[in-house]
């Protein structure tokens, strides 16, 4: 794989899509470990949540159901703190087992956010599931459950993640060559 060129920035290859979907297996697997007994709701959060979300419910053995919602806290390369809701998740999960699908956890501002809105629908259980997750950068005392991979605090493109709307496509993941 070669270095790539999205807008102003360079990215050079980062995690394979092999890598990834082996994570992503090994995810699969643990979360039906504690839900074969049940029918757990997926919440997905969009956009960068698409291949992950595909890949993992392809993999996933139990009866489940799946849901979408919309927030937004990024512009360009940082977190801008804000949080909006962009998109709700228009369906009754009160007394449902969900678990909240993330692409990436960062400083987890969009994460505590999702986490007050679930909570106030009344779930039975809520439960964190994220593909990619930034120790370094994480703010936040609430626990994720269920981590893909663990990564430094730099910028990644790629499998669904994008810079400035560029890059989701990708099938691997790259990561910023500079920070500048
Ligand atoms: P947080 O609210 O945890 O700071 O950021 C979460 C959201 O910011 C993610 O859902 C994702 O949209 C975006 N984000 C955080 N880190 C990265 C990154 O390294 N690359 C990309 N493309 N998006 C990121």
């Amino acid at each position: 794989m070669d270095e790539i060129t999205i807008h102003d920035k360079t990215f050079v290859p980062y995690i394979t899509f092999e890598e990834l979907e082996h994570a992503i297996k090994m995810m699969a697997n643990t979360i039906y470990q504690q839900y074969r007994n049940e029918t757990p709701i997926f919440v997905g959060v969009l956009n960068g949540v698409v291949m992950f979300m595909s890949d993992f419910l392809k993999q996933y053995k139990g009866s489940c159901e799946i849901s979408f919602l919309q927030m937004q806290s990024y512009e360009g390369l940082k977190s801008t703190g804000k949080v909006r809701n962009l998109m709700d998740i228009g369906m009754d999960i009160s007394n449902r087992h969900v678990i909240i699908m993330e692409d990436i956890v960062d400083t987890g501002n969009t994460l505590e956010a999702l986490y007050d809105l679930v909570r106030k629908k009344s779930a039975k259980s809520v439960k964190i599931a994220t593909l990619l997750y930034k120790p370094e950068a994480y703010k936040k005392d609430l626990d994720i459950d269920f981590i893909g991979m663990s990564i430094p605090d730099k910028f990644v493109v790629g499998y669904g993640l994008d810079y400035n709307r560029l890059g989701r496509n990708l099938p691997d993941i790259y990561q910023v060559k500079t920070n500048e």
